[in-house]
């Protein structure tokens, strides 16, 4: 899933190249080793396909990095193993395009069964990229160097689609079913967009489109479904579907209106009806501790079963899905605060130096207000951070800090309790200001606004 669009923070594009160096080196991935199973969705497919996506092989996923690069070609493998035609360009299974960095969204299709209708599709899909070694433009909030396993964003979805393509390809539908596997989803939607703005059959012939973002973390049984009113075709489908794993699936959230920030949306701006599963909000959201440990497996084959029978419901429909304009905020409002929370937790590092802190017009880090220890400590508002070091018996080499975000690398190497010094700029003189690393503020779930501790932009030049 991609971050909330009000949350980002541009113009820190970090040194993809430089952090590949410090990738771990892990035994490849042993695609071979992934038995390809018969009969229904279970959880050990999904478990096998998770372990492997979100492993430190594939370094994060990240859009146009090396890790993307392998995941991609893993997928590619995968699908070919489980009897999918590739669909991509050049008779591939990648349909290849670039913004900013080389990226590929993954395609196959199972066409229809012999009697069926091949020339009318249906679409699933999910994204495979994820935050790779921390990059702030696929929405990173830190831990930069670290690989973000993405296990339930979006491995979790590219294993439910692997898996539903492999029952398909076994018992081919009345339609053909595209499947793909989107790129670039965290910079910004970008596969999905390339795809409906190059899609490699008409659109018109398109009759639906399912995504699949996040299934990975339900719990006591949470299933959201976001663009049901996209088309009147949803709901009996999705009832009867929804109705045999009902004792797994016991608290399922429906939602009329779409939900912007994931792929779908760009079929429903074509006016392709299009629905969008998920399980939920978690704290471990694009930080690197989404690990494959963490997801629930039996749900998540639940949720791979009812897309499965959905994609039936929709095959045998006689007459082509009539679409209807819905609303873009499909997310549940808890949902929506827990995400911003979380945000607000990661980006909370300023704030362990003992106050707000955003940047001059020149971008430089300064104080927007003190608080408790920065207070104490002598910080001012409107204070300019110039370099950073650490104190102790001997002080280690100063670091200039030129924007907000060198800052904040700086401040997260740290731990609590961390004795440091600030070079200060105030009313144009130079100083040096003793102070220490506060904690990580606590975790709490609650209300939350999506403004956080973000830098707020420069404050007006007159004292507080
Ligand atoms: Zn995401």
């Amino acid at each position: 899933m991609r971050i909330l669009p009000t949350t980002i923070s541009t113009g820190f594009a970090l040194a993809a190249a430089a952090l590949l160096v410090c990738a771990a080196q892990a035994p490849p991935p042993q695609p071979s080793k992934i038995t390809i199973p018969k009969g229904p969705i279970a959880a050990e497919e999904l478990r096998d396909l998770v372990e492997t996506l979100a492993s430190s092989e594939f370094e994060g996923r990240g859009s146009g990095q090396t890790g993307g690069k392998k995941a991609g070609d893993f997928i590619a493998d995968q699908m070919k193993e489980r009897g999918v035609e590739p669909f991509g360009v050049d008779g591939t299974y990648f349909q290849p395009f670039t913004d900013g960095v080389s990226m590929r969204n993954v395609v196959g299709i199972v066409k229809a069964a012999a009697g069926g209708k091949p020339d009318e599709y249906l679409i699933l899909g999910a994204h495979y990229d994820h935050c790779g070694l921390g990059l702030r433009d696929a929405g990173a909030m830190g831990n930069q160097g670290e690989v973000h396993y993405g296990a339930d964003d979006n491995a979790s979805g590219t294993s439910g689609v692997l898996a539903v393509a492999r029952a398909i390809a076994q018992a081919p539908l009345a339609r053909s079913v595209i499947f793909i596997l989107f790129d670039g989803e965290e910079r910004g939607l970008l596969g999905s967009k390339h795809y409906a703005d190059n899609p490699l059959v008409p659109l018109s012939k398109t009759h639906a489109m399912i995504n699949i973002d996040m299934i990975g973390r339900s719990t006591e049984g949470y299933l959201f479904i976001a663009g049901i009113g996209t088309s009147p075709v949803w709901d009996p489908i999705l009832t009867k579907s929804l109705k045999a794993e009902s004792k797994i699936l016991k608290n399922v959230e429906r939602s009329k209106d779409d939900e912007a920030r994931s792929d779908q949306h760009n079929f429903v701006k074509r006016e392709v009806p299009a629905i969008f599963f998920f399980a939920g909000m978690h704290k471990d959201y694009h930080q690197p501790r989404d690990t494959p440990d963490k997801i629930q497996y039996k749900p998540a084959a639940a949720i791979g079963r009812v897309v499965l029978e959905t994609l039936k419901g929709l095959a045998a429909v006689k007459e082509k899905p009539l679409f209807q304009k819905v609303g873009g905020n499909g997310m549940p409002k808890g949902e929506d605060a827990l995400e911003a929370d979380v945000f607000r937790r990661a980006t909370a590092m300023a704030r362990r130096l003992g106050g707000k802190i955003g940047p001059t017009a020149a971008g430089v880090p300064q104080f927007l207000d003190t608080e408790g220890r920065g207070a104490k400590a002598g910080i001012e508002r409107g204070d300019q951070i110039l370099a950073i070091r650490r104190r102790g018996s001997k002080p280690g080499p100063w670091v200039e800090v030129k924007s907000v975000e060198a800052l904040r690398l700086e401040v997260e190497k740290m731990a609590a309790g961390d004795s440091i010094q600030l070079k200060i700029l105030r009313a144009g003189k130079e100083s040096v200001i003793d102070t220490e690393i506060g904690p990580i503020p606590e975790w709490k779930k609650g209300p939350a606004t999506d403004k956080g501790d973000l830098p707020p932009g420069p404050i007006s030049k007159g004292k507080g």
